[in-house]
């Protein structure tokens, strides 16, 4: 099945009592039994839902990979990772790493005995320098937010089999329609799937696909015993949402490369951060692993200035100021004052983040409402 029909099919199946095309949303905890033990494959729902088990059925086809789980949130899928680890382990990731997940690291799981070590991933010796007998894990994330660093995953890989390292990658920037880390080599892919596989900013949800039975299979114990688990409505939400991933995915490439052109060319933008430039860093790799460049973006406006920046994140009309992305809405963000603000302003700047950075998220609307509405905000 090639993957615009896995969207629309994969893991999915009549209702047998009815014939309802649709999944239904089996709104239930508990499951009858004929006598002790003698049940369908579900007892309790923390443990498995039917309409939750589509949706994982369908996330693993997407990735190519064999199991499904999905969590109450992108964190809380993140969560059930580390939770493969023990005492005295330890994790290598990149610098510039999704704030909650750094949160969750170094605030949670450093204090419970597990360390991390953050470099520059895109530079693979730098990674395999901090490799040590206690290294367990490469935590990886690509593109990354907001710089739009490019990692080379199956670079990655080989330093992973190497040492005999767990290798995970956050997909959530790229989806399965763009990127396929388990097909590079990967062991875990993780989502937030209140992004794009959502994609219209309704649900918060997390998940992970592997191929790995054993890792697989100690997730699983690690779900359902911590039991972070989402519910069959917003599994029913998800499942609505990826049956257009890939007309969405194909929009917001479309969209985000002729925005990103746009900025290029702008008079009051002074620089661009989008990997489907040739003049990226790291525009070889992403053409190597990615299919296309998707729908996010960063740029930083004329004069480097704070205030500029504010005037048009606060003056767009057709986008709006928030948190978050992967929505069908075209979103803008300042990574300063908003998702970056707890980095002292030092650290954000040797990163890449100054203070006039803008974060895009471009939505599926009409390309000429979105380029008049950054015109006008850029001119405000
Ligand atoms: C949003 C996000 C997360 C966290 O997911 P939640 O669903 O908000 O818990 C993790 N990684 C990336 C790259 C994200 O964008």
């Amino acid at each position: 099945m090639k993957f615009g029909t896995k969207t629309i099919h994969a893991g999915l199946h009549p209702d047998p009592e009815t014939g309802a095309i649709m999944t239904p949303i089996y709104q239930t905890t508990t499951y009858v039994q004929a006598r002790p033990g003698d049940h369908r494959g579900y007892e309790y729902s923390r443990t498995g839902n039917p309409t939750r088990h589509a949706l994982e059925s369908n996330l693993a086809a997407l990735e190519n990979g064999k199991h499904g789980l999905c969590f109450g949130s992108g964190m809380a899928a993140i969560d059930a990772v580390a939770k493969l680890l023990n005492q005295g382990d330890e994790v290598i990731s990149t610098n510039d790493l999704y704030g909650g997940t750094y949160r969750l690291f170094t605030k949670i799981y450093e204090r419970l005995g597990l360390k991390f070590q953050f470099t520059s991933m895109a530079d693979p010796s730098a990674v395999e320098a901090l490799v040590n007998e206690k290294t367990k894990m490469l935590w990886i994330e690509t593109p990354t937010n907001p710089m739009m660093n490019i990692i080379d995953i199956q670079a990655m890989v080989t330093i992973g089999k190497k040492h005999d390292l767990i290798v995970c990658v956050d997909n959530t920037f790229a989806t399965p329609y763009l990127q396929r880390p388990l097909d590079l080599g990967a062991d875990i892919v993780m989502h937030s799937a209140t992004k794009y596989l959502g994609g219209h900013s309704d649900v918060v949800m997390g998940a992970l696909i592997s191929s790995n039975d054993e890792l697989a299979e100690r997730l699983y114990f690690i779900q359902n015993s911590s039991g972070a688990i989402c519910g069959p409505m917003d599994s029913f939400l998800v499942l609505r949402g990826i049956k257009t991933l890939h007309l969405r995915m194909q929009r917001h490439s479309e969209n985000g490369r002729t925005i990103a052109e746009f900025l290029k060319n702008h008079p009051e933008v002074e620089k661009v951060y989008w990997p489907g430039f040739e003049d990226h860093p790291n525009h070889q790799i992403a053409k190597k692993q990615m299919d296309d460049f998707g729908g996010m973006i960063s740029f930083v406006a004329k004069g480097n200035d704070y205030e500029k920046a504010i005037r048009v994140v606060s003056s767009v009309r057709v986008f709006s100021l928030a948190e978050s992305l992967g929505g069908v809405e075209s979103l803008c963000g300042h990574p300063a004052s908003m998702t970056h603000a707890s980095i002292p302003k030092e650290e954000r700047e040797k990163n890449g983040i100054v203070d006039a950075l803008i974060r895009l998220s471009v939505g599926i609307e009409d390309i000429e409402d979105l380029k008049a509405d950054l015109d006008q905000a850029l001119k405000s």
